[in-house]
């Protein structure tokens, strides 16, 4: 009985203290859950071990601002369309995800884990046994189609399809971003075809959509995007110089094109081409798009380009255009629309390449780890090495910076509009690809020789990753927007000292 009284106090504390954590605990749980929109698994170890180290010492953990308890919370006025673009709130608004979509989510996990990686193996036997030259599609990738078909993984990225948000399909994507030679193309969900499938749907014409679109959707057939030429720096699109001459009924295209992504695979049956039309017009109306079947006269595919000496399945191919002609009726939008439909394209497409190198970033670091844990040096496993971990700890940071960027892209995507979220998407294509490349090297230098070759995925996703801070506009293009902005933003309160 002594010895209860004495320790009654202390028994007291304890279990208030137990109870303030589980609380506090509770809550950082909670908005861990929904600012990783509830389905990311990668932040669930993050999830358990703030819950923990919150539930054993009390701390304040990161990601969450701890309200105080018991004190009204002050209202701040929802966040405007401004704030939410610049920045001048803080955002806890990310919305959690609706349960078809999480469950969309889980069925996307399964199919990745029980269809698509195993399938890794049969696609990389044909190819090697096809050869770098050739540009058919294994076998294994329509049977991945069939699959995923049938368990409602199709066309997710396309929200008139879907019905999923931009937020709700960046979790699916960044699965995808595991297996990208397979997965994307296995849900419909690859580049350039959804672009060019956003853009028919946007502005396309009924006869576009019927002989384009609903095959494209369909996934029957493939396309390509050309805008890049050898000849110009593509990057300042004001250079394509590409003509597309209207002639009575029809246009006539001449020009060179290359890093047309797609159009080496025979299924490739359509290219949307970008030309000037109007060399005479002001700058952001001389351009226009046009569809241009592959098949047209005067179209020649004349090689493709290897990407640090691989070549994609897809291909990127440099395409002669000699005089080709087709109808007026093919033009996408109107005639000196092509500025504003390459901004339509390319919102979305910068993002779903950001999702899904996010979830290559997470297949290098789960590599990396493993490769960490298992190779001996020096005495023991490589793991043990206080800088191996500083390069694990140092992935597992980016990746979380990236992927908390591009989710809130998508947010501002999904509550304003691809134009309020310009800037926000162009931050993500900076940061995403760089995060996704430094932990890539990271997880080649764990693996050291094995970490070049194709014993591993890794080199590949190097290549890809690298290419992608060049491709949808290059790092400094991208950089230069940002900085106008910043340059024309008027500071939350006078940075001015007294
Ligand atoms: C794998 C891959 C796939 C691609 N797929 C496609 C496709 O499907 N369709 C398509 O049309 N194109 C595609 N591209 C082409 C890609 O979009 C272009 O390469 C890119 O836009 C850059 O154009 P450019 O190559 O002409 O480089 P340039 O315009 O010549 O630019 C070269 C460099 O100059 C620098 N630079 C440019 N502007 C600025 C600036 N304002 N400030 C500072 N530095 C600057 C940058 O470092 C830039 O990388 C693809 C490219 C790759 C690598």
């Amino acid at each position: 009985m002594i010895f209860v009284a004495r320790i009654r106090p202390f028994l007291t504390q304890w279990l208030g203290c137990v109870e303030t954590c589980c609380r506090d605990g509770l809550w950082v749980y909670r908005n861990q859950c929904k600012l990783s929109a509830l389905h990311n698994y990668s932040c669930q170890m993050f999830r358990y071990v703030a819950l923990v180290s919150v539930l054993l010492s009390g701390a304040t953990p990161p990601l969450a601002v701890r309200p105080e308890r018991g004190r009204p919370q002050p209202t701040r006025p929802s966040p405007t369309l401004e704030d939410a673009v610049t920045g001048s709130h803080i955002d806890t608004s990310l919305a959690a995800p609706s349960a078809g979509a999480a469950e969309l989510h889980e069925r996307m996990l399964t199919f990745m884990g029980g269809h698509v990686l195993p399938a890794e193996a049969a696609y990389l036997a044909y190819r090697r046994q096809a050869g770098s030259d050739d540009h058919v599609v294994p076998p294994v990738v329509e049977t991945l189609k069939r699959t995923a078909q049938q368990q409602g993984l199709w066309n997710l990225f396309l929200p008139a399809e879907s019905g999923l948000t931009q937020l709700e399909y960046a979790p699916i994507a960044e699965l995808s971003g595991w297996s990208n030679d397979l997965a994307p193309e296995a849900i419909n969900g690859q580049a350039p075809d959804t672009g060019n499938m956003e853009l028919l749907h946007l502005l396309g014409t009924a006869e576009q959509k019927r002989t384009w679109l609903e095959p494209l959707l369909a996934g029957h057939i493939r396309s390509a995007f050309a805008m890049t030429e050898p000849d110009v720096a593509s990057s300042d699109a004001t250079n394509i110089a590409t003509r597309i001459e209207r002639d009575g009924e029809d246009y006539v295209i001449t020009g060179r094109k290359w890093w047309a992504s797609g159009a080496m695979d025979p299924r490739c049956a359509v290219l949307i081409v970008m030309g000037k039309t109007d060399p005479a017009a002001p700058a952001h109306r001389q351009q226009t798009m046009i569809l241009v079947p592959r098949d047209t006269p005067g179209v020649t595919v004349v090689r493709d380009l290897p990407l640090f000496g691989h070549h994609d399945q897809h291909g990127h191919a440099e395409v002669r255009f000699e005089g080709v002609r087709v109808p007026v009726s093919n033009v996408v939008g109107e005639q000196g629309g092509g500025f504003a439909a390459a901004q339509a394209r390319l919102g979305p497409g910068r993002i779903h390449h950001c999702m899904r190198a996010l979830g290559a970033a997470e297949r290098a670091l789960a590599l990396m780890v493993g490769r960490s844990k298992t190779r001996v040096a020096f005495g023991g496993p490589l793991a043990d090495q206080g800088v191996v971990r500083a390069q694990i700890a140092e992935s597992r940071l980016e990746i979380e910076q990236a992927r908390l960027l591009c989710h809130r892209a998508c947010q501002v995507i999904d509550t304003a509009g691809n134009k309020a979220a310009r800037d926000l998407v162009a931050m993500a294509k900076v940061a995403v690809p760089r995060a996704a490349t430094a932990v890539i090297d990271r997880a080649i230098q764990v693996h050291g020789g094995a970490g070049v070759t194709d014993v591993t995925p890794l080199a590949v996703m190097y290549g890809w990753h690298r290419a992608m801070r060049l491709f949808d506009g290059p790092d400094e293009v991208h950089l230069r927007s940002i900085a106008k902005a910043e340059l024309g933003r008027t500071p939350v309160l006078s940075p001015a000292a007294p």
